[in-house]
């Protein structure tokens, strides 16, 4: 079945290619599936766990993520319980934050509106936040048993490669073409295993690029791209998006008596929720920002007391994003002049004033911070004579 001028129409896959996919895939993956521990669970909100961390995140990252959430968090009452501080400390360092506040609002939404129990169906669970096609296929016919479809990017590749596929995959006929191949394809019995084994498939043997290990491949004589040589051609490759501007962010360290000032940003958008220490987008994108000023300026914004600033950047760091490159220029202020005033007395500020913490530094490790602010963090060597490295590494 070379790959035709047109891709593969859906209603033209034969039955009897349907049965000889279906069984193939099936059989490999009872012996090459990897041992993995959402994999020793039927439970619903194990599964639905795993799924959000998965998306965007490698296998060997989430592991250990996964279990700590369930330690901490064993049942979805626990976790609709709990702080969604506490849930984004959890999450921290695994970056799209969307997902962990979704996970949030969605394990309300089962405890509030399901009694505490999961839909059963696909319908249902896309009523959930955060819950979209493939993690509602996926819990649905994973954990229920429901003959209900996945697409995720390596459903997509070996789709596009069995089927010769040539559309943009992304949106469009093409996604729609994918998702009735998906539909066509999932079996009344055993659907679970038959989406685990596809997204297997491409995770470990139809690789990008020019890794598919075709000779090894179940697949591989039902494969229209293997059999045209069209492998490496497909998918068709997406047209990238431009890497915008650099975003000039300068950063704080206001610092009374050893104690630094921490802010939650607002919920919502990039990195919500989180804990960072003070920062603002730079005034002016040109070559030469006078960041030692803005830092002093952003400081003097949110502290009633004079600040001794220090000229010298501590850090000057670039982090990338998936579509920017965020460079953090930090300072360290002081507060200088009269003792601090109760509003911002160690004592009392963690729990007074809202958003904002002074915390000794060992202390900001533990709480929910993004990858980039630990890099900001991370590149301070010393102050007053602190290894700081050395303390955030040593925090819980
Ligand atoms: S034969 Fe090759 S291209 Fe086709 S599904 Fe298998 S690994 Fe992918």
């Amino acid at each position: 079945m070379p790959c035709r001028s047109r891709s593969d129409p859906v209603n033209e896959i034969s039955a009897p290619r349907i049965r000889a996919i279906r069984h193939r895939l099936l059989a490999w993956f009872g012996g090459a599936k990897r041992d993995l521990p959402w994999r020793q669970t039927s439970d619903p909100y194990a599964i639905w766990l795993s799924e959000a961390m998965l998306q965007q995140t490698q296998v060997a990252t989430v592991i250990p993520y996964y279990h700590r959430f369930l330690q901490r968090f064993p049942t979805v009452r626990d976790l609709a319980a709990a702080d969604l501080d506490a849930v984004l400390e959890l999450w921290a360092g695994l970056g799209y934050y969307a997902r962990a506040r979704n996970l949030h609002r969605a394990a309300q939404a089962v405890v509030e509106q399901h009694a505490g129990r999961f839909p059963r169906t696909a319908d249902g669970l896309r009523g959930l936040p955060g819950v979209g096609d493939y993690t509602a296929g996926a819990i649905a016919s994973i954990a229920f048993g429901e003959r209900a479809a996945v697409v995720d990017g390596n459903v997509a590749r070996v789709f596009s490669r069995l089927f010769c596929i040539r559309e943009n995959l992304q949106g469009g006929p093409g996604r729609d073409r994918l998702w009735r191949i998906a539909e066509k394809l999932v079996p009344a019995d055993r659907p679970g295993d038959f989406n685990q084994a596809l997204m297997e498939l491409g995770a470990t043997v139809c690789l990008p690029k020019n890794g598919a290990m075709c000779l090894t491949c179940p697949l591989k004589s039902q494969c229209g791209a293997f059999a045209a040589g069209r492998v490496a051609d497909l998918p068709v490759k997406k047209i990238k998006t431009p890497v915008k501007d650099e975003l000039h962010v300068v950063a704080a360290i206001v610092d009374s008596r050893n104690r630094w000032l921490v802010i939650q940003r607002p919920t919502e958008g990039l990195w919500g929720g989180l804990w960072e220490l003070p920062t603002m987008v730079a005034k002016s994108s040109a070559a030469r920002i006078d960041t030692a000023s803005q830092a002093e300026m952003l400081a003097d914004r949110l502290v009633d007391r004079d600040i001794e600033i220090n000229s010298r950047p501590f850090c000057d760091i670039t982090h990338q994003l998936t579509h920017r490159t965020v460079r953090f220029v930090g300072h360290v202020c002081r507060m200088v002049g009269r003792p601090v005033s109760a509003r911002h007395s160690a004592k009392e500020s963690d729990v007074v004033i809202p958003k904002r913490r002074w915390l000794p530094i060992r202390e900001i490790n533990a709480i929910g911070i993004s990858t980039a602010m630990r890099k900001v963090l991370e590149s301070l060597v010393t102050i007053n004579g602190t290894h700081v490295r050395k303390r955030l590494s040593r925090s819980p």
